[in-house]
């Protein structure tokens, strides 16, 4: 409400990614945090007279990660052409000559991979949900750190597997036709993880894994002859 007093006509919501040399981890959102984050803003744009974007889910409410499905990339200050403002890893770079910046986004074998990775794993955020995958394809791709403070390896290293936006069975739809209607056409997955199985490599298949107990032995019995 103070936004829409002070005469701000959109806003954006980001859900915090624990990057950086002094991550603070213990403030990502958990699964419940992050349900109700989803919920206020559904809420929110049909009652309040203000845009609010954000860019974790289409309208039906299922997950989506910019960058796996080609919406968004990033490109520094230096001009590095990056999957994502968070991910500072590249191979690219938009002043290498003879080539067109479409030509260096759409034909970079990183960029590729990534989507490729970052789509059969999850439909949520590949950073958050697994670090050790992105890791591996950057160390695949030799892509440098293009970091100023150039610790962005080691700060990926120390990352553990968390959830993020992908909340299987949790998936909240617009209520707004205008948001519905805006995400059918410009902001959605455009098939990208058609057909990919999520259930195996997502951080709730894995963190599901962990907390299973092992199955106990089952009970010796004993063969009459
Ligand atoms: S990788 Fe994560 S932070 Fe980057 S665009 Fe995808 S969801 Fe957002």
């Amino acid at each position: 409400d103070r936004l829409i007093e002070m005469g701000v006509m959109y806003t954006w919501f980001h859900v915090y990614r624990p990057m950086g040399p002094q991550a603070s981890p213990e403030l990502c959102l958990t699964p419940e945090q992050q349900k109700r984050a989803r919920q206020f803003v559904v809420d929110m744009r049909v009652k309040k007279p203000i845009i609010i974007v954000d860019a974790y889910f289409d309208g039906e409410g299922d997950a989506l990660c910019p960058a796996a499905t080609g919406i968004t990339n990033h490109i520094n200050p230096w001009g590095d052409v990056e999957p994502c403002p968070i991910i500072q890893f590249s191979t690219d770079s938009i002043h290498t000559p003879g080539k067109t910046i479409k030509e260096k986004i759409s034909g970079s074998a990183f960029l590729q991979d990534f989507r490729k990775l970052a789509s059969e794993t999850t439909r949520g955020c590949i950073v958050l949900e697994r670090p050790d995958l992105l890791a591996e394809l950057v160390e695949k791709h030799g892509a440098k750190d293009v970091t100023a403070r150039k610790t962005a390896m080691s700060e990926l290293g120390a990352m553990t597997v968390r959830t993020s936006q992908f909340n299987p069975g949790n998936e909240i739809p617009e209520k707004s036709w205008a948001y519905r209607i805006a995400k059918r056409f410009w902001f959605n997955d455009f098939g990208v993880y058609r057909g990919k199985d999520h259930q195996s490599n997502s951080a709730p298949a894995v963190l599901a894994k962990q907390t299973t107990p092992p199955a106990s032995e089952p009970p010796l019995v004993e063969l009459e002859c």
